[in-house]
């Protein structure tokens, strides 16, 4: 007879109050993470890539995923502002903790 009472201490507690969306994350001031491939500088917001050759537009590359604002060009490889290599613009992007 006491077996049923010790059974709803077993029941799985959900915790699912809140929206996911409701998180914010006001320490990052980037939601996505870059650096060069090759010695690991992370451009900021402020940083800007030159389209050239091409048509000179001056823009942050990884607002819009390698593709030139002003002529639609996509630079499929980005060079580094600090070490110069080149490198495939997929490779800047670090990939989060799995
Ligand atoms: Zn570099
Ligand atoms: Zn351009």
């Amino acid at each position: 007879m006491w077996v049923s009472t010790l059974l709803i201490g077993l029941v799985p507690v959900l915790l699912l109050k809140g929206s996911p969306t409701s998180r914010t994350r006001l320490d990052e001031p980037d939601h996505l993470r870059v650096r060069c491939p090759v010695c690991s500088w992370q451009p900021r917001k402020s940083d800007r890539w030159l389209c050239s050759p091409g048509c000179l537009h001056r823009w942050n590359t990884f607002e819009t995923a390698g593709i030139c604002p002003g002529c639609t060009r996509t630079w499929e490889e980005t060079a580094c502002l600090r070490c110069e290599a080149w490198s495939r613009h997929e490779d800047w992007y670090v990939h989060g903790e799995r």
